[in-house]
């Protein structure tokens, strides 16, 4: 889609830090770290939301997610949790109408993220 943000990362036309790239999806830093680390995995279809998802497309993005969690996870030895967030719609805090799972690693209880 021409006007949205993360078609626009997938092309590279707006820059990331790109985390994870194949074929199906891409996942790059958030610009707004939640908790340093914080990571969007987004597929390159651009659908909207969960309720977009067929099955294949589901198999594609789903499967990679504990893949990056782990090369996440791994990445540093003060990572002791890690919250998955997907928001579907602007009532649920959707503000990016491409669909993406933030991954935000999580360093203690008062790390800034809640
Ligand atoms: P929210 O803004 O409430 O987190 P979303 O779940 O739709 O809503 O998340 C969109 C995310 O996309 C935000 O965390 C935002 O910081 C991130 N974002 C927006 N533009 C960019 C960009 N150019 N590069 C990386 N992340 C971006």
């Amino acid at each position: 889609m021409s006007d949205c943000v993360f078609c626009k990362i997938i092309d590279g036309e707006i820059p990331s830090y790109t985390i994870y790239e194949d074929e199906y999806v891409k996942a790059f830093l958030d610009i707004s770290q939640a908790t340093p680390g914080h990571t969007l995995v987004v597929p390159k279809k651009h659908v909207a939301n969960i309720y977009e998802y067929d099955e294949k497309l589901a198999e594609q993005v789903f499967s990679r997610i504990p893949k990056i969690a782990r090369a996440i996870q791994k990445s540093a030895p003060d990572i002791l949790g890690m919250n998955i967030v997907n928001n579907n719609g602007e009532l649920a805090y959707q503000s990016v109408f491409h669909s993406h799972f933030h991954l935000i690693p999580r360093y203690s209880e008062n790390d800034g993220f809640s």
